[in-house]
């Protein structure tokens, strides 16, 4: 995952317009003022696995109990090989396997899905840059044209041989995938396989998840720009912002946007990665930047944004 932008170094405001932000006032206050103001009229947001724990999916790096430290039956030359597409091709059943477990259907938006699409229904969400491929965004009832699933997402299927690339829906791959399991006779073992139904194929179907040695979705390039330029306000939700080229949408937004981050620990402060551009956090030049080091269940108490009342239907 490549495709790195060359970053501007971070442009500095006179002392006015730095005092324009937020009034020198960098809390959740503020934050929140600032969303009911008329300048706040279209929100960016970032968001990682944090956003998805509580709906019961497994993060990926958590030490113990990310998915990573739990692969070991499947006996992989490393734990990312799992989603790697050279691995992929020579054996897909531990994917496969894994994917049973990961389908969509098995889980349900969190408060800050729900959060996310009540800025859509106020007209303020932009547009919402994923890292997750669970497509809770979406089961939320997110407009999938306001998404950006930055690392692919289980919504579609392609047929992975490269003279064919049928497209499947998620639906065709759940169904073949729940339905395809075959017991090997020596060992006892069930294995999973979905193959394109294309004649004379037989192709493996891979839902369209950035898999190491893929592109990101062409979508992810062609809109960072101009949407994290026109960001009135970014807001980051439960990911570490450690993986590249995600991670730099945050240094993209204007000098003028205010920044909020909700996750567990501090994240994505300035570092010579961002080239000046990261969270200010602490810094006596801090005129923008918002932390607020909690958990993503009680978004609304903070925000004054009322969500009780809607449920993931709506
Ligand atoms: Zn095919």
């Amino acid at each position: 995952m490549g495709n790195g932008v060359s970053l501007p170094e971070a442009e500095k405001l006179t002392e006015e317009e730095e005092r324009a932000v937020l009034d020198y006032e960098c809390s959740i206050e503020a934050i929140a003022n600032f969303i009911a103001s008329d300048r706040c009229q279209k929100i960016v947001l970032m968001t990682g696995a944090g956003v998805s724990v509580s709906a019961g999916i497994p993060d990926f790096r958590t030490p113990g109990t990310g998915l990573y430290d739990n692969l070991q039956k499947y006996n992989l030359p490393k734990p990312e090989a799992i989603f790697d597409i050279h691995f992929f091709r020579q054996d897909p059943r531990p994917f496969y396997d894994l994917a049973r477990d990961l389908l969509p259907a098995n889980y349900t938006p969190t408060a800050a899905h729900l959060f996310v699409r009540l800025l859509e229904k106020k007209g303020l969400l932009h547009r919402c840059y994923t890292q997750n491929i669970d497509t809770l965004e979406r089961r939320a009832g997110i407009n999938p044209e306001l998404l950006v699933e930055a690392h692919g997402s289980f919504g579609s299927a392609h047929c992975t041989r490269e003279e064919c690339k049928k497209a499947f829906s998620q639906a065709y791959f759940s169904e073949q995938l729940l339905a395809s399991g075959k017991r090997d006779e020596a060992t006892g073992e069930m294995s999973y396989c979905v193959l394109c139904d294309v004649e004379g194929c037989g192709g493996f179907v891979k839902p369209d998840i950035t898999f190491f040695g893929e592109p990101l979705p062409s979508r992810f390039f062609e809109l960072r720009e101009r949407d994290m330029e026109s960001a009135d306000l970014c807001i980051v939700i439960g990911t570490s912002l450690q993986v590249a080229p995600f991670c730099h949408l945050l240094h993209m937004t204007k000098p003028s946007t205010p920044r909020l981050l909700i996750n567990l620990e501090r994240v994505g402060a300035v570092d010579r990665m961002s080239n000046g551009n990261g969270f200010l956090f602490d810094r006596p030049n801090n005129y923008r930047d918002v932390e607020l080091l909690s958990t993503c269940k009680h978004l609304h108490t903070h925000t004054h944004i009322h969500i009780r009342t809607y449920t993931y239907n709506n």
